[in-house]
């Protein structure tokens, strides 16, 4: 199964992604993820993105399609993927359109706006393997330390309160399109994120029909 996972910033596509990984053994694809990991790394890629990251804004399709097409083809992709992050932009749709990869689901997970600022706060992601927790909703079991691999959680720059503004604008502007591009599919499926983080993963497997 290939699927997509749309959503606002915040709205809990990475977390969601995790879970549906964990249950259908199919790698969580998160080029937001990717872009931080090169970032750290100071390799050529990060430093061109980094602008771009900090400041709310996105990263050039040509860069972010590139990163995208390697790891489609690594080898534990071929059993299908979530991508968590992209498509972002209609051109980056049309992107996986020109490369022939098929998508059987397309996600989203709907929170209204005035709820994504509250939860961006309490947003806090490893800084080693990435995986991302909520003090509230999602906390680790030791504080600021990662449930996977003990490493710390910290909050991303990209979550300070002016720049997710600015990245909801984004959002609104170059990613909502993509709910009429899938659309017109019959591909696209809509969930209300919940407080609860594992009532959403329900309505997840739900909307996806794979049982709990
Ligand atoms: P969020 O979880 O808030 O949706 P991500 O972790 O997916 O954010 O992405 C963080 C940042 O990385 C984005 O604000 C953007 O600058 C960059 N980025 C990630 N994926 C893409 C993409 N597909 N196209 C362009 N920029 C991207
Ligand atoms: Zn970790």
């Amino acid at each position: 199964m290939n699927l997509i996972l749309l959503g606002a910033p915040g709205a809990g596509k990475g977390t969601q992604a995790e879970a549906i990984s964990a249950k259908l053994g199919i790698p969580q694809i998160s080029t937001g993820n990717m872009l931080r990991e090169a970032v750290k790394n100071g390799t050529a890629l990060g430093l061109q993105a980094k602008e771009a990251m900090d400041s709310g804004a996105l990263v050039s399709d040509e860069i972010v399609i590139g990163i995208l097409k390697d790891r489609i083809a690594e080898p534990d992709a071929a059993k299908g993927f979530i991508l968590d992050g992209f498509p972002r932009t209609v051109a980056q749709a049309e992107a996986l359109d020109t490369m022939g990869v098929n998508i059987d689901k397309v996600l989203e997970i709907y929170v209204p706006d005035e709820r994504i600022c509250a939860r961006m706060s309490g947003r806090r992601v490893c800084e080693a393997c990435g995986a991302s927790y909520h003090i509230e909703y999602k906390p680790t079991a030791v504080e600021d330390v990662c449930d996977k691999c003990g490493a710390k959680t910290v909050q991303r720059a990209d979550d300070a309160p002016e720049t997710v503004l600015s990245r909801l604008a984004v959002y609104r502007e170059k990613t909502a399109p993509l709910k009429e591009f899938y659309g017109k599919t019959g591909k696209l499926l809509t969930v209300e994120g919940q407080e609860e983080v594992a009532d959403t993963t329900k309505l997840v497997f739900e909307a996806l029909g794979v049982n709990d």
